[in-house]
């Protein structure tokens, strides 16, 4: 399968917490394996978003992706993004943060529980799980409606972390009417949904959200589609792309989309 035009729309340089490598790398990696735009999406958690050092991080990222752009400007499209985590725990905070640069995207994202940490740091059982992931499905719907992104990222989260447990039964179409509620949200706000790759490299083995949930997403009349690797270095650039844009087309979606100045850009898959 030859795809036209492979964009990595969720990455992360040394800028977010968790992140490795300079903006300048990734733009190389980029560069290297012939994609057609790079988004650079630092982190900004909003509940931590007055603690010290983290608006001069995002205004760092900013910065070095805008010179990114002006260096690569005839190579490679560079879009400047951020992935605002609980935005609706902190929402001036989450405005103060979307003032500190002219956006290209905004991926909104729900990592934590209100007074919860990372789904990554909690502990799981059958019970606990199904507790929590009612939880997630309540507070992402307060998410999915506040109009401060451009496209929902990684929904399925926790499944990350719980269906690494085998022995806790805990599928995703559990809960179809909440994450119905979630999709139709999103939908009627014109807002897309990301597929995120970052499951294919790790014990889930799949996106985030699966097939299941991107087939669903278009029987409701979902258009808007992003897809993102979320590489936190330089080698995963581009990881899993390939295979998320076939699964688009195996879902019917003949086109997906980028964001330049947080204005939707259809692209066709193949
Ligand atoms: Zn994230
Ligand atoms: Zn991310």
């Amino acid at each position: 399968m030859k795809y036209k035009f492979i964009s990595d729309n969720h990455t992360h340089s040394q800028h977010s917490f968790d992140g490795k490598d300079s903006v300048a790398m990734l733009a190389e990696r980029a560069l290297h394996l012939g994609l057609y735009s790079l988004t650079v999406t630092d982190h900004c958690d909003c509940q931590e978003y007055y603690k010290e050092n983290v608006r001069k991080s995002i205004e760092d990222s900013v910065r070095d992706v805008m010179r990114a752009k002006g260096m690569y400007a005839d190579r490679l499209r560079v879009y400047t993004g951020i992935e605002l985590g609980q935005p609706t725990q902190d929402m001036k905070a989450a405005k103060e943060a979307l003032s500190l640069g002219d956006y290209d995207f905004v991926l909104g994202s729900l990592h934590n529980l209100r007074g919860e940490q990372d789904f990554y740091f909690l502990e799981y059982d059958q019970e606990s799980s199904l507790r929590l992931i009612e939880r997630y499905f309540d507070e992402l719907l307060e998410l999915a409606r506040c109009d401060c992104f451009d496209s929902l990222a990684h929904l399925t989260y926790p499944f990350r972390y719980i269906n690494a447990h085998p022995e806790i039964n805990a599928d995703v179409m559990q809960f179809a009417p909440q994450l119905d509620a979630v999709l139709e949200t999103i939908i009627k706000n014109g807002k897309a949904l990301e597929v995120n790759t970052s499951g294919l490299r790790q014990a889930i083995g799949k996106t985030l959200p699966d097939e299941n949930v991107v087939r669903r997403f278009r029987e409701l009349g979902g258009k808007y589609v992003t897809i993102g690797s979320d590489a936190h270095r330089w080698s995963d650039i581009g990881a899993g792309i390939e295979d998320g844009l076939n699964m688009l087309l195996k879902c019917g979606f003949t086109h997906f989309t980028v964001y330049s100045k947080r204005e939707p850009v259809m692209l066709p898959v193949i």
